[in-house]
C-alpha cells in the first residue's frame, strides 16, 4: 500500500488501466528470443487479429496512435477540397484535416447528445466537398444512418473519429465498421489502450496496401519508393499491452458501467444539470461522464463547480473546451458564432472523473461536492 504519497487522495479525470505487471512480464519475455522489438512483429499480427475480432470490423490497421492513424486515413483516400467537420472534438480532429491540406468546414453539433447535427450538413455541402468527418463525442454514437444518406447523395467519404467508442455496438455491430473508414484511439487515457496507439479500420481492401505504406515511409518493397509516407508503426511493447489490456477490456468496462450508474442515480433530476441522454440501441463503453451546467438554474457555472472540485484534489476536465475553430494557430480563420450550440455546450461542460478503479464511495463523494453547490 502507498502511504503518504503525492498522489494518494487524488482524484484525476482519469487513470489508466494496466494489467498486472506478472502479466506484462510474461507477454514481453519472447521478445528477447527473438530481438524483433518493432515492424509489424508478431505481437503486432496478433493484436491486429484480435482486434479485428473484438471490434467487429473488416480490415484493420495499427499505427502508434489515433492522431496518425486519422492523419494518414485521410492521406489514404486521396481527398481534396473541404472536409465537414465538427468543432467540438480534440484538436486531432481538426489538425488531421489540416495536416492534409483539406480545408474544414466546420458543422454544428446536436445540443442532446454533442455530436454533429445532421439537419446543418446539407447546407454546409459545396462542389468542393470531399468527406465528412463526424465524431462519435464521449462514446455518443452520431446518427449514423442520416450521415450514410447524405454521403450516398453527395458521393462523400465517411470517416469517422471513433477514438471514444473502443467496444461500443450499434445496432449489434462493432461501430467501426460503418462509413468508409473509422479511427480508433488506444491512449493510455482512453478506454482501452497500448501506452499510445490506434488504429484505421476499414471496408475497401485496396487502404490496407496504402495504409501500410503511409505508415512505413511509404516504402512499397526493398527498392521501390513510390509514397511519401510517414512513420506511424506500432511497436511490440505497445502492442503487447495491448493483447494483455484486451483480456480485461470488458470486465473494466462493467465497472465504468457501475460508476456511471451511480453518478446517474446521485445526479439525475438536479435542475441546471443536463446528463448525456442513454442512446437506443447502442451498447455503450461508459467512456466518459460530461455534465452541462446551465448556471442560472443551478446557481453556479462550470468553472465553480470546476475550482470547487479542485479545492477536494478532484480533477475533472473542461472537454471540449475550447472548441477548435477558437484555436488559436487558427486565428481568424473560422467563426466560432456559425457554431453556436457547440460554442455553448464547450462553455458549460465538465467530464467529471471516471475509470474502472474509481469507487462509488469516489463517486458519491464528487457527486455531494457539486449537489452542494446547487442554489
Ligand atoms: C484521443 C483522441 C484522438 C487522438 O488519439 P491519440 O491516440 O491520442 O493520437 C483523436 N480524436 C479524439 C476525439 C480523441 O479523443
Amino acid at each position: 500500500m502507498q502511504t503518504g504519497g503525492k498522489n494518494v487522495n487524488k482524484i484525476l479525470v482519469t487513470r489508466s488501466s494496466m494489467p498486472d505487471l506478472d502479466e506484462y512480464i510474461e507477454e514481453i519475455k519472447d521478445i528477447w528470443d527473438t530481438h524483433w522489438l518493432t515492424n509489424m512483429g508478431s505481437k503486432h499480427k496478433k493484436l491486429e487479429t484480435q482486434l479485428k475480432e473484438y471490434l467487429d470490423v473488416e480490415n484493420i490497421s495499427l499505427m502508434t496512435n489515433g492522431h496518425l492513424s486519422l492523419e494518414l486515413g485521410l492521406q489514404a483516400m486521396n481527398l481534396k477540397g473541404e472536409v465537414i467537420t465538427t468543432p467540438f472534438t480534440f484538436a486531432s480532429t481538426t489538425h488531421a484535416i489540416v495536416r492534409n491540406g483539406l480545408t474544414p468546414v466546420f458543422c454544428d453539433i446536436d445540443s442532446d447528445n454533442y455530436t454533429i447535427d445532421v439537419t446543418k450538413i446539407e447546407s454546409l455541402i459545396t462542389d468542393r466537398t470531399c468527406a465528412i468527418v463526424p465524431v462519435h463525442v464521449y462514446g455518443n454514437v452520431c446518427n449514423i444512418e442520416e450521415i450514410e444518406r447524405i454521403a450516398k447523395k453527395y458521393d462523400l467519404k465517411v470517416i469517422y473519429d471513433a477514438a471514444h467508442t473502443f467496444g461500443v455496438k450499434y445496432n449489434g455491430k462493432g461501430i467501426g465498421s460503418f462509413g468508409d473508414a473509422s479511427m480508433f484511439s488506444f491512449h493510455a487515457t482512453k478506454v482501452f489502450n497500448t501506452i499510445e496507439g490506434g488504429c484505421m479500420c476499414f471496408h475497401d481492401m485496396s487502404y490496407e496496401k496504402e495504409l501500410y505504406k503511409l505508415k512505413n515511409f511509404g516504402i512499397r518493397n526493398e527498392t521501390v519508393v513510390d509514397g511519401i509516407g510517414s512513420n506511424a508503426k506500432m511497436n511490440e511493447f505497445q502492442a503487447a499491452m495491448g493483447l494483455c489490456n484486451l483480456r480485461h477490456v470488458d470486465e473494466e468496462i462493467q465497472k465504468r458501467k457501475k460508476a456511471v450508474e451511480r453518478y446517474r442515480e446521485n445526479l439525475h433530476g438536479t435542475e441546471g444539470i443536463k446528463l448525456s441522454p442513454v442512446q437506443e440501441n447502442v451498447e455503450s463503453n461508459y467512456a466518459y461522464f460530461p455534465v452541462v451546467v446551465d448556471e442560472k438554474i443551478f446557481g453556479a457555472t462550470r468553472n465553480e463547480i470546476y475550482d470547487e472540485l479542485k479545492k477536494h484534489d478532484i480533477y475533472a476536465r473542461k472537454y471540449f473546451y475550447p472548441l477548435t475553430n477558437t484555436f488559436d494557430c487558427f486565428h481568424g480563420k473560422y467563426d466560432a458564432d456559425s457554431t453556436p450550440s457547440a460554442l455553448y455546450i464547450s462553455k458549460r461542460v465538465l467530464t467529471l472523473p471516471l475509470y474502472a478503479d474509481l469507487s462509488l464511495e469516489e463517486v458519491d463523494r464528487i457527486s455531494r461536492f457539486i449537489l452542494e453547490m446547487k442554489k
